[in-house]
């Protein structure tokens, strides 16, 4: 099945979209359209905000109007903040309809969504899961993947369909259980995370093996990597996790650890290259090895790079052919040139 979100589109064959979250407050529109705009320059694809409150909702009309990247307003508890989001102009709700109440108030929401084409994300998380579920079934997964299909169920029995789903746990393994299940059983588009997944390091850890083994069966139209505090580093995440799974062409470094054989400072080259070769936006890979013991090797295979040879000089790669060995004192500006003209 095929979901439709504002000019974006999602399902299976369908390349996988990077979906991240601001954390401005959404009615500071000013701030929440900054922030849009630098995830969307990052590589986000879709981006989801808070609508915590009714003057929340009323500043979507504006950031509607500000940004191009299609947006989905996040509801919890209040069927009616859902309905003004779709009437400010939002592209797509994510409700949990365990928390909206009484049936009579997800079809209401259900019948204007359809009214109005948007599409409506329900998701379980394991922070919140039903306690009848919790008690029905041994396995935590199985709760988590209950609770989502459950949600999906109810806006099915009001006759929508227009549906993406979603489980999230904090646990890698559990999150990659319940959406195994899921998939087994429906064929709406699933956004996948592993949610509160932490700080830098545990998230990308998490979410990269969570996402990256489930991305690998086939499995999640739409990703988002959870990371606490700037946004825009989970769609860099997102998009070099994409890019090792061979779904997207991004801009590579291939760079060594270094050891005592390394004749310059590898990180910092390879982080500088790394800077400018995202700026370009060239789907290139380029390789850069502290010493010829491999750095020969890898810099044929990539579309450019450098090797050190010792601390007075360097070799030079480009599309498979060493172009020359240079003085170390030129690193930067041979750099340059190989990154211009690639
Ligand atoms: S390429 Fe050379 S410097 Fe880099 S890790 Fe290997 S042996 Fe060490």
């Amino acid at each position: 099945m095929r979901v439709r979100i504002g000019d974006i589109v999602i399902g299976k064959g369908l390349p996988v979209a990077i979906q991240s979250m601001t954390n401005t407050p959404t009615f500071d529109v000013e701030r929440t359209v900054r922030q849009i705009e630098r995830l969307k320059k990052a590589g986000a694809d879709i981006v989801r905000v808070s609508i915590p409150d009714e003057r929340s909702a009323r500043a979507l009309k504006e950031i509607k109007e500000r940004v191009s990247v299609p947006l989905i307003a996040d509801i919890h508890f209040d069927h009616r903040l859902a309905i003004l989001s779709i009437k400010m102009g939002t592209d797509k709700v994510r409700i949990n309809p365990g928390n909206i109440g009484s049936d009579w108030k997800v079809r209401e929401l259900a019948n204007f969504a359809k009214e109005h084409r948007v599409p409506i994300r329900v998701g379980a998380n394991t922070g919140s899961l039903p306690k009848d579920l919790e008690d029905r079934y041994e396995e935590r997964y199985v709760a988590l993947a209950e609770a989502a299909l459950r949600e999906a169920r109810l806006l099915e029995k009001f006759g929508f369909n227009d549906i993406v789903i979603s489980a999230k746990s904090s646990d890698a393994i559990e999150t990659i259980r319940a959406n195994e299940y899921i998939r087994e059983r429906v064929s709406y588009p699933i956004h996948i995370g592993v949610t509160e997944a932490g700080v830098y390091e545990s998230a990308v850890v998490s979410s990269s093996f969570a996402l990256g083994y489930l991305l690998y069966e086939g499995i999640g139209e739409t990703i988002r990597v959870s990371i606490a505090g700037d946004p825009v580093r989970e769609v860099y995440v997102a998009r070099k996790l994409l890019s090792t799974l061979g779904m997207r062409k991004e801009p590579k470094v291939v760079a060594c650890p270094s050891c005592a054989r390394a004749v310059f400072n590898v990180e910092k080259v390879a982080e500088d290259v790394e800077r400018k070769l995202f700026k370009l936006g060239k789907p290139v890979t380029f390789s850069v090895l502290g010493c010829y013991v491999n750095g020969i090797g890898e810099g044929k295979r990539a579309d450019a790079g450098i090797a050190g040879i010792d601390s007075e000089r360097f070799v030079a790669f480009k599309r498979g052919e060493i172009i020359g060995t240079f003085k170390m004192t030129d690193l930067e500006r041979v750099i340059e040139d190989l990154l211009s003209n690639l």
